[in-house]
């Protein structure tokens, strides 16, 4: 069984902006849909916290508090992610203790790492009815370029009808 999480581009910025913006390890929550077999990423939603360098510790409050302030329906929330900052991704003490944390609260628990190298982890955790762990489960980040799609699609169709040879001209001379 091939289980695959699937990123929404916007969340996926998001993610890879604020590591890059935050010289500390920051905490969000993830905002989690189920389509068919899919576990899809659809937001992410930074709590307050105070960040450190070393750490960042989830508590019970940053999930009340945000949930609360920003009305968001708490059970759309089925995962975090945090940054490593400068160092490598994987699963600290601390991390696994969040995880099982938030696994009181929620069904499955999908957790993402990231850091400043744009380097990404990912695993899911099932709590009920058995205790499992996915690590390194497969991403897919679902990029959002129909637009651009449209847009090069007219740009192809314009330059290339009166002199269809322009395409692999470029290209062969950007070879040389
Ligand atoms: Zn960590």
């Amino acid at each position: 069984m091939v289980v695959k999480l699937c990123i929404e581009e916007l969340p996926y910025r998001k993610a890879m902006k604020l590591a890059e913006m935050i010289d500390a390890e920051y905490i969000a929550f993830l905002v989690v849909e189920q389509r068919e077999d899919k576990i899809v990423v659809k937001d992410i939603i930074l709590p307050y916290q105070e960040v450190t360098s070393s750490s960042c510790e989830f508590d019970e409050k940053m999930f009340s508090v945000i949930t609360e302030s920003k009305n968001i329906n708490p059970e759309e929330i089925k995962g975090w992610l945090h940054s490593h900052c400068d160092m490598s991704v994987f699963w600290s003490a601390t991390d696994e203790s969040t995880i099982k944390k938030l696994g009181r609260r929620m069904p499955f628990v999908v957790s993402i790492v990231v850091n400043k190298k744009r380097d990404l982890k990912a695993r899911i955790d099932l709590f009920r009815p058995f205790r499992i762990t996915l690590d390194d489960v497969e991403v897919e980040i679902l990029w959002d370029d129909s637009d651009l799609e449209e847009e090069l699609k007219r740009e192809i169709e314009e330059r290339t009808a009166s002199t269809p040879s322009i395409l692999s001209a470029d290209i062969s001379r950007e070879n040389t």
